[in-house]
């Protein structure tokens, strides 16, 4: 017996275009309140595990719902479930700025619904990117080697970990001459980068079939920057025991303390032997946009790769990422598969760039539009008013903390990052942070460096001012003094 087809009419189902502009509105309009009162809310959620997935029906809705009442559960099941990373007293991780322009951007985006994996699947979305990541290479004074017009070139990804991820399977298929694509990774391969660097390279290592084991923990100074010298010794002792050095990664600004690992200094070390050098900027790089932030990129010049995270704090929404390559042979000879489906004249007229061959995915959204609008919005010159905002605001708490006698600081804070510790108590440190956390007045997140507990104060939030930062530092003063029964 066969099913009946029913008759079938779009316009019953679907929003007409006039629907979609009034509940465009009503949403718009909710963020916009949202966004009025935010500073009123608790920054970190208290809920407990479980309460928000409680509120939910057990199963989807048999009939469709009014736009209405999906508007009224993000106030009744949604928010007292939300962190507020928006939120101007948001010191936690790093930031993840939305600013306006590149949430509307996102929208715009998501209405367009075209896939970009192709210059042919949808031209614009290509060559938008295209221009504005070389935009981005003079904005952010990077070499000229990572422009789209010689042999280099730029992409969007998604995160950082992801652009990692893709260098490493480039730099793999340059030792391996391409074998390791048709063969799988063999034994014996190696990678570099400080005991600070960044978690996404184990797991870059993982997935490119070296293994953790293949991670080398290169010795750190003082500051917690990569020592070039235990460097070249790690990898001049891997290749007399006959193993295969394949990357360095080098970081401008660890997520545990804005450490600067010497690019200039490693590049010596990786040109001399012949070793991919990626660069790893994430949070750090959004700082180059101000000229005076440069002298950490020194170097950069001999880097075969390089990735920063607009999503962070150069105000571009989650996600965001900016990845450059100095060739980008290398990368779409990893990459690049082209099946019969997907043939097209553009393609084989070799005259466009098709990113799919430059990154994991198939599918692309049309990312480079919120870069663009942010961009276009803000101008260079607000973009480095927005950047020396935050790091003059880690300058003034770095000198309060300096001047106190409970608290000292933990490492140098070159950019908007400042690392704290308790100068008698670790534990009291780690209790006064969550006294503040748990308040919702702020909220911060810590690290440990030098075996010591250290409360992380990472600003960067766009509409973060110095009495939020003012606020955070007084209200974990006073929780430390009360926890050691002292009186404020
Ligand atoms: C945040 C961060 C990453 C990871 O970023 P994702 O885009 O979330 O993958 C990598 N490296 C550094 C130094 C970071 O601060």
């Amino acid at each position: 017996m066969s099913t009946p087809t029913p008759p079938h009419d779009p316009a019953a189902l679907h929003w007409s275009p006039e629907e979609f502009r009034r509940h465009g509105h009503a949403a718009v309009d909710w963020l916009a309140d949202h966004m009025a009162g935010i500073a009123d809310l608790p920054v970190r959620s208290r809920v407990e595990p479980g309460e928000v997935a409680a509120r939910l029906p057990r199963s989807a809705p048999a009939e469709g719902e009014p736009f209405d009442a999906l508007l009224q559960d993000l106030d009744d099941v949604v928010m007292d479930g939300m962190t507020h990373w928006q939120h101007p007293s948001f010191f936690a991780y790093f930031p993840a700025n939305a600013s306006p322009p590149s949430i509307l951007a996102d929208l715009v985006s998501s209405g367009l619904g075209a896939q970009g994996m192709l210059w042919s699947t949808s031209p614009a979305v290509t060559e938008v990117e295209t221009v504005v990541l070389d935009w981005l290479v003079d904005a952010l004074g990077l070499p000229d080697a990572f422009r789209s017009d010689g042999p280099g070139g730029g992409v969007i990804q998604d995160t950082a970990s992801s652009a990692t991820l893709c260098a490493l399977l480039a730099a793999r298929e340059r030792v391996l001459e391409g074998a390791g694509n048709r063969d799988g990774a063999p034994g014996g391969l190696t990678v570099y980068a400080s005991a600070h660097a960044h978690s996404s390279l184990e797991k870059a290592a993982r997935v490119a079939g070296l293994g953790s084991a293949a991670l080398r923990s290169v010795a750190t100074d003082a500051d917690h920057g990569m020592d070039p010298v235990a460097l070249a010794a790690a990898i001049d002792a891997d290749l007399a025991a006959g193993l295969r050095p394949v990357m360095v990664m080098a970081t401008v600004g660890t997520t545990s303390s804005t450490a600067i690992d010497p690019v200039a200094a490693i590049a010596e070390v990786t040109s001399a032997r012949g070793v991919w050098l990626h660069v790893d900027g994430a949070f750090g790089g959004s700082a180059t946009v101000c000229p005076e932030h440069r002298d950490m990129i020194t170097g950069l010049d001999r880097a075969d790769s390089y990735v920063m995270n607009p999503h962070k704090w150069l105000l571009v929404g989650f996600d965001c990422t900016a990845f450059w390559v100095r060739d980008a042979a290398a990368l779409t000879g990893a990459l690049g598969i082209l099946p019969e489906y997907l043939a097209n004249a553009a393609t084989a007229s070799g005259e466009v760039i098709d990113y799919r061959d430059w990154h994991i995915p198939l599918g692309r959204r049309f990312r480079s539009l919120k870069l663009w609008w942010v961009l276009r919005t803000y101008g260079i010159e607000g973009l480095r008013a927005h950047i020396r905002a935050h790091v003059a605001m880690a300058q003034e708490l770095a000198g309060w903390v300096a001047e106190g006698d409970d608290w000292e600081l933990a490492a140098p804070h070159p950019l908007s990052l400042v690392c704290l510790r308790h100068r008698r108590d670790d534990d009291v440190a780690a209790r006064a942070m969550e006294v503040v956390n748990a308040s919702g007045s702020a909220f911060l997140t810590h690290t440990r460096l030098d075996d010591r507990y250290v409360v992380r104060v990472a600003i960067g939030g766009w509409r973060t001012s110095l009495e939020d930062v003012r606020r955070a530092w007084d209200d974990l003063v006073a929780a430390a003094r009360r926890i050691e029964g002292r009186t404020a």
